[in-house]
């Protein structure tokens, strides 16, 4: 048998080489970590795009499987104003209820959160303009944008539906405090008319759980984006940053620049060219101010946020667009966030971390 082996040696290690560089071509992303998987689906009303580097294609293709049903588990269990099955459904349910709605411990935390950044941003976000939104009919305007005969709201209802928002006009009662008086459950109360709108920091959350379940998932490294925000894990096989580009909003087809990342972000971005309609000549996008009712008029044509945690990320792009350059700036800074505004003469102002960070297309 030893003869055998040695004189068959040279054959079998040809064979095996060609095999092996057979399979390569064959398998795409699957034999060798420097090729990343790429996966392309819709879930939450958008557009989702994996690229995942991982040891072989089965690691990537479960990762990503997982990835899927997490996002469309979030949307159909927990985010969904329109779907009876989730639980933000049944909150808006029970608006004017005496007992009101006991959240889960998630949902507790989010809504702990969002209320603390509305606090600190005097209101400019705010998750009770469910019935604003719903009035714009925002959901039904195209992603992109589209012009017709489209009619902006009547201003009675449109009195009538920002006088049933207001986060400060929510109750939020403890059932469940941590050792340090942190609320872990709390019962909500909305006041009758009132309803949660969460769409400002549903892909926030995405992100916070995509990162958790890529933990233990054998990805080394994944550029994920959900619409407009996208997130960055780990690193790539050569070691070279992440890409990341920022949406030029005078030209949606083209860059402002691009961003250049290590590790672990979350970009959120919030822009007045992501979904709106047009009526004689008039741009009615999707950022509500708050103090209004309107489409925010603040100056500002797009905002996107650097932080490590989506959830952040997410709200406060929302909260920056309605709030301009010079109030935005100063509610980032206050979070450790690193911030880009385009202006609408399509400047760039920028927190000092995010001008190491961006590099300006050429123009
Ligand atoms: P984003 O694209 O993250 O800025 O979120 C915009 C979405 O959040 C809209 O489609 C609305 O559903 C909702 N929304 C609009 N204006 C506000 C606001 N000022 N505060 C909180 N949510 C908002
Ligand atoms: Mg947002």
């Amino acid at each position: 048998m030893k003869n055998f082996s040695k004189r068959h040696s040279a054959p079998i290690l040809f064979v095996l080489l060609w095999g092996g560089l057979f399979c390569l071509l064959l398998c795409g992303c699957g034999a060798q970590t420097s090729v990343p998987c790429r996966y392309a689906d819709t879930a939450m009303g958008t557009v989702v795009r994996q690229t995942l580097y991982a040891p072989d294609e089965g690691t990537a293709d479960s990762a990503s499987d997982a990835i899927k049903s997490l996002l469309d588990q979030l949307e159909e269990q927990e985010l969904s104003w329109r779907l009876e099955t989730s639980e933000i459904y049944a909150v808006n349910e029970a608006a004017g209820s005496r007992e009101g709605y006991l959240l889960s411990n998630e949902m507790t935390q989010i809504i702990v959160r969002c209320l603390e950044v509305s606090r600190e941003a005097e209101g400019a976000f705010d998750m009770t303009l469910g019935s604003v939104v719903r009035l714009w009919d925002i959901d039904s305007w195209a992603a992109v944008g589209q012009s017709g005969d489209f009619i902006p709201p009547d201003s009675e209802l449109l009195r009538q539906a920002l006088g049933n928002s207001g986060y400060d006009r929510l109750k939020l009662e403890p059932e469940v405090s941590g050792e340090n008086g942190e609320i872990l459950q709390a019962r909500i109360f909305l006041p009758a008319g009132m309803r949660l709108d969460l769409g400002a920091a549903g892909k926030g959350l995405a992100m916070d759980r995509i990162l958790d379940s890529l933990k233990d998932s054998g990805i080394s490294g994944a550029v994920i984006s959900i619409g407009g925000a996208v997130l960055t894990y780990g690193d790539k096989p050569d070691h070279t940053e992440w890409k990341v580009g920022i949406i030029n909003p005078m030209e949606p087809g083209e860059y402002m620049g691009i961003l250049s990342l290590k590790g672990q972000w979350c970009v959120s971005t919030s822009g007045d060219y992501e979904r709106y309609v047009e009526a004689d000549g008039i741009r009615f996008h999707h950022i509500m101010d708050p103090a209004t009712g309107m489409p925010a008029d603040s100056g500002v044509r797009s905002v996107t946020i650097l932080t490590r945690d989506g959830l952040l990320s997410d709200i406060l792009s929302t909260a920056c667009f309605v709030l301009g350059t010079e109030k935005g700036l100063e509610l980032a800074r206050q979070y450790g966030a690193e911030a880009l505004f385009v202006t609408a003469d399509g400047e760039t102002v920028m927190t000092e971390g995010m001008e190491g960070l961006f590099s300006p297309a050429e123009r």
